[in-house]
């Protein structure tokens, strides 16, 4: 019969795939600035990056400071050795109905060939609230360090074209206006993007194209610390976040798009600064954009696009594993029926189909005891503290935690069922489950069938070797033991991908990848346990140290000065009203309770600036009269497909935004813009459009020309908003107290003027 000498040996190996996961998701150490030139410094790109961001202050599109960025950024690239090339317009992204002045810099350095060329790209621009150091002037910095490592390398044979595109957070504008207006672009093959969305952790390539296959080939061959897997590109394309990458990919063109994302508690936050940028992150950014234009650069860029996708996850950053998606589902029945029958031989004198009996409920009890355990504990570890949808600033405990969670449910059911259910009942069914999962995985989600096909195909390795050896202590004990090593493996590798979508209020879903490696060491447990008295003391013990787990967790905090909450004061005001509010703004709906208490803030129903309401923190006072916009309404015009209406804003200096949202009932077709097309609902976004909003970053002085083509003819009140700065004598009586774990992120510190009007029917 099967056997371990002990438990603690599968608890070993969990540990040591527990140690090779968490490689996955750390980072290469920074490399100093005195390695050779052709080897990507870290600390170099940070210089560069410090010397980008000197000041440390946020620097949207349009922005004076924004300009000073552009210049250094231009420095860099002539101190490098080339003539940039500033391309300068008014552009408005009709996907987002974004529109900015744009100035994006750009450098080629010619290739051998020279026909076609690889785009190497980030964004200089920042969001409103913060300096924007990892995003994205750390791929900025890499970018610029790259080209002066590229500048003394013998040319490739395609041409790089290294492009910092300005107004990505107006809505990958600058991209846009790169991809529609720029000679360039006709010749672009392959695009490396850097991005992040925190300010820390791996680099990872979580974004490629359609039939990526040649391209996940290379990223293996290529790069050092691959950090990836086709599960999160799977997810990644249903979520409604994106980058620059989305402008390339939606024509057709091939990359690879890299981003961090650990820290996200700074992200588009104030302390998004060059100290609070890992080292780390950059130094991988750079390796992989590195290693990638290399192998793009001698390669026949024709050949990229290749007729299917890949399926891949990385084995702890040290190399990538993966296979075609047309084998998936061969590979998936050929693993699972191999697994099946050296299940079958190895058992077949001992078992008997009635002891399935009890396994068909053991199994399904598990998962639904795991799932339970993970609901009851997101309340201690997820509700009761303020938290931050996304971070925790101490996750171990909580973590811990539900592992003791795991050690409880799988001990539970070994103790129930220890004499009912035999090992090899319990092998038959587990990896049965498995290989039903890589089934419906290659009808559903082919992309995601590693899940499956990497335990199996370890299963059936180990399998062999039992075969072979000559005097092996039990049956199938390799196959059971390397099986479950791949299963931990992914396992852990899941639970903490979860991180980057999840808080320890959804431990339910957290703990839903820990079922696969409780499943597959059931059936060695059992072995182990058959005829020997098992006792619920253990049970007890693990329920102390869960429950000692939820006490101290929830004596952590939930934001720290190193991980803050988002709270920004704005002030807001609606035309021609005589009250004004002073807004306690936070980005996930959480501000501060007590500080508000404590500051006399009250909730109150504000107009929100797109014709509806929200409930904010607010302190009442008299409106200061901020300068309100001229808004001119033409008539109506009618026109194929609906009737034009044309809007003049004239406000004058002192905006840096301007917003018009429109309500869905008109039928909004498309609008423009001084001219350009500036949205066109009938293009498709990730994300279902819930409000027709049109965004002016950085309008300027003169007066705005705005056109709408709408289905009806009916009038209709649209609403108009403006940003300018906050007078500092509103936020000074608060900011002697402001707790030092909540910072100004996403929109900042403004004072936003309101002004709804109505636009009359078509004649
Ligand atoms: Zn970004």
């Amino acid at each position: 019969m099967l056997k371990l000498r002990h438990p603690i040996s599968l608890l070993l190996i969990a540990l040591l795939i527990l140690l090779g996961v968490l490689r996955t998701y750390s980072t290469p150490a920074p490399v100093d600035a005195d390695a050779p030139d052709v080897v990507f410094s870290a600390d170099r790109a940070d210089a560069i990056l410090r010397d980008l961001l000197a000041e440390k202050l946020p620097h949207a599109a349009g922005s004076p400071y924004n300009r000073v960025v552009r210049n250094r950024v231009v420095a860099h690239l002539e101190a490098a050795g080339y003539e940039p090339e500033i391309q300068s317009r008014f552009h408005c992204n009709p996907m987002f109905g974004g529109c900015s002045p744009v100035e994006n810099v750009i450098a080629v350095k010619p290739g051998a060939k020279g026909k076609y060329a690889i785009l190497l790209t980030a964004h200089y621009d920042s969001n409103w609230a913060g300096p924007g150091a990892a995003d994205d002037a750390a791929g900025v910095a890499a970018v610029l360090e790259i080209a002066r490592m590229a500048a003394d390398f013998p040319a490739f044979d395609n041409d790089v074209i290294f492009l910092l595109t300005d107004a990505e957070e107006g809505g990958l504008i600058g991209a846009d206006a790169f991809a529609k207006h720029h000679a360039l672009f006709a010749r672009v093959k392959a695009v490396i993007n850097l991005e992040a969305r925190g300010v820390a952790g791996p680099s990872a390539m979580f974004e490629t194209g359609e039939g990526n296959r040649s391209v996940i080939r290379m990223l293996a061959k290529n790069v050092d610390r691959p950090v990836a897997n086709s599960l999160t590109y799977e997810v990644y394309k249903r979520i409604p976040n994106d980058t620059d990458f989305t402008i390339y990919r939606n024509k057709s063109v091939m990359g690879v798009n890299f981003a961090f994302t650990q820290g996200v508690a700074l992200y588009h936050s104030a302390l998004d600064d060059p100290d609070h940028l890992a080292l780390g992150s950059l130094q991988h950014h750079g390796d992989n954009a590195w290693g990638m234009l290399k192998a793009f650069g001698e390669r026949d860029l024709t050949t990229i696009n290749h007729a299917e996708d890949a399926a891949y996850i990385d084995i702890f950053g040290l190399g990538l594993s993966h296979y075609p998606l047309s084998i998936a589902g061969g590979l998936v029945l050929f693993l699972g029926v191999w697994a099946m029958i050296a299940i079958g031989l190895a058992f077949r004198k001992e078992f008997r189909y009635r002891q399935l009996r009890w396994g068909l409920l053991a199994i399904p009890l598990l998962f639904a005891a795991l799932l339970l355990g993970g609901y009851l504990l997101s309340w201690p570890l997820g509700r009761w503290p303020d938290l931050h949808p996304l971070e925790h600033p101490h996750p171990w405990v909580g973590r811990l935690t539900l592992f003791l969670m795991l050690g409880l449910v799988t001990y539970g059911t070994l103790k129930l069922f220890t004499s009912r259910v035999s090992a090899c009942a319990w092998m038959v069914l587990a990896w049965a489950v498995v290989f039903l999962l890589g089934l419906v995985l290659t009808s559903k989600l082919p992309a995601a069938t590693y899940v499956a096909v990497l335990p199996l195909a370890m299963f059936a390795l180990g399998s062999v070797i039992d075969l072979f050896r000559k005097k092996s202590p039990a049956p199938l004990l390799m196959a059971s033991v390397l099986g479950f090593a791949t299963s931990a493996f992914i396992s852990i590798y899941h639970f903490f991908m979860l991180d980057v979508a999840l808080n320890f209020d959804r431990s339910n879903i957290k703990v839903i990848p820990l079922y696969l490696m409780a499943l597959t060491a059931m059936p060695m447990l059992l072995a182990y346990v058959k005829r020997r008295e098992l006792t619920w003391q253990p049970a007890r013990w693990l329920l102390v140290a869960i429950l000692s787990g939820c006490f101290v967790h929830l004596l952590l905090p939930g934001f720290t000065a190193q991980r803050p909450r988002a709270m920004t004061l704005m002030y807001s005001e609606t035309g021609g009203a005589e009250r004004g509010y002073i807004v306690l703004e936070s980005a996930y709906g959480m501000p501060d309770a007590a500080y508000a208490r404590s500051h006399d803030f009250k909730n109150r129903e504000l107009n929100d600036g797109r014709l509806g309401r929200v409930v904010r923190p607010v302190r009442e006072i008299a409106a200061l009269g901020l300068p309100a916009v001229e808004i001119a309404v033409g008539e109506a015009l009618a026109e194929e497909g609906g009737w034009r209406r044309e809007l003049v804003f004239d406000a004058g200096a002192g905006n840096r935004y301007l917003q018009l949202t429109v309500p869905p009932e008109i039928g909004l077709q498309r609008a423009w813009v001084n001219g350009e097309l500036a949205l066109d609902t009938s293009i498709a976004v990730k994300q279902k459009r819930h409000s027709l909003t049109l965004r002016v970053i950085s309008p300027g002085a003169d007066p705005l020309n705005v056109e709408l083509l709408t289905r009806s003819a009916d009038g209709f009140t649209a609403s108009a908003v403006t940003w300018q700065d906050l007078p500092g004598v509103l936020t000074a009586p608060f900011l002697g107290n402001w707790p030092d774990n909540a910072r100004p992120a996403f929109y900042g510190p403004r004072a936003e003027l309101i002004q709804e009007f109505t636009v009359p029917a078509a004649p």
